[in-house]
């Protein structure tokens, strides 16, 4: 639905050229014309997002399936996602959500308000509401309305990002965000351009620091490593350090598993021995919760005790989990673990 955007600035009232500070595009727009995303257009002056409410995809799921592993485990959440994404990523799995025709592809949404979305997460016993699947910067506008909304009803809420909105965005958002699951492709600016076709990665770091210092979300970090693009041990080793130095040692960070698909179907799934490999490493450069995913049943997505080393949550197939936490704690030794719990 046509809504008026927030975050951008007339430039040129001569001519009624715009520009969108959304995310780091930061797109110049002339009259008439739509950003790089698709998503917004320029009508005489005043920048409108096409997308508002349009929702193209809807789930009640687990949190595990973000994921997030220490985040409310076990949970249900209402999980939307929109059309359109400010990446290009070649191996991307939502294509017919992102890189759509977003003109065509919003008349086959259905348009839920914020209240909607609130009262169904309740109906159905959610936890919260989660913006996930395509990227939530999209339909900013309706992901804060829906926010306010379901803060005033006491629902927790999530976002599963990119991280390139720009500062302004992550601040507006600030207040009313509980969980920022942060999708972290590499460390290297190359990496991220043959990944995603982006050439300013700073902000997706510099955000993700303040989503945790500024605003205290929980906070986690998600890499799916992609064999020859960026799986150099350096490469995740220079995010390890990052991790530990600006977001603390406790902050989880999921290694996935690649499976070729779109243009990367020619690329190899990432071996198992490696995604080992990565999290020893992680766990040597001292990060405490490293998780392997997307290897159904593997022993790295369960969640170990940091001292004693026992198993407190242990993750089956299918998200089901088993929970042994004793109100935030390891139940054989007492120590803490650190993350949101609900006792
Ligand atoms: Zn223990």
């Amino acid at each position: 639905m046509m809504h008026e955007a927030l975050l951008w600035k007339r430039i040129d009232d001569s001519v009624a050229t715009v520009r969108c500070s959304l995310c780091m595009r930061r797109c110049v727009i002339e009259n008439g014309q739509f950003g790089w995303c698709a998503t917004r257009i320029n009508q005489n002056g005043t920048l409108y997002t096409l997308t508002y409410g349009n929702v193209a995809q809807l789930s009640i799921s687990t949190i595990e399936k973000k994921p997030l592993y220490h985040f409310f485990p076990g949970s249900m959440w209402l999980s939307l996602g929109g059309v359109g994404c400010n990446f290009k990523c070649h191996g991307c799995q939502a294509w017919d959500l992102s890189h759509c025709d977003v003109k065509k592809k919003v008349q086959e949404t259905t348009y839920m308000s914020p209240q909607a979305v609130v009262k169904k997460a309740k109906q159905n016993g959610c936890q919260g509401v989660c913006f996930t699947y395509n990227e939530p910067t999209m339909w900013f506008e309706y992901v804060l309305d829906v926010f306010k909304t379901a803060k005033q009803e006491k629902l927790s809420t999530c976002l599963v990002t990119n991280g390139f909105m720009t500062a302004q965005a992550l601040n507006m958002l600030g207040e009313y965000l509980d969980g920022y699951c942060l999708d972290v492709k590499g460390s290297f600016m190359e990496s991220y351009t043959r990944i995603a076709d982006v050439s300013e990665i700073n902000t997706i770091f510099s955000n993700g620091s303040e989503a945790k210092r500024r605003w205290a979300m929980h906070v986690e970090i998600v890499t799916n490593i992609i064999p020859g693009y960026n799986s150099s041990e350096k490469e995740l080793k220079e995010i390890a350090t990052w991790i530990f130095a600006e977001l603390g040692k406790d902050t989880p960070w999921h290694l996935t598993r690649f499976f070729p698909y779109g243009d990367f179907k020619e690329v190899a799934p990432t071996p198992q021995a490696l995604l080992e490999n990565m999290r020893n490493m992680a766990m040597r450069e001292g990060l405490l919760y490293v998780y392997i995913g997307n290897i159904p049943g593997h022993p790295g997505a369960h969640t170990y005790c940091q001292k004693c080393k026992k198993p407190i949550i242990k993750r089956l197939e299918y998200d089901e989990i088993e929970n042994r936490m004793a109100q935030g704690h390891c139940p054989h030794c007492k120590t803490l673990i650190f993350g949101r719990f609900a006792f």
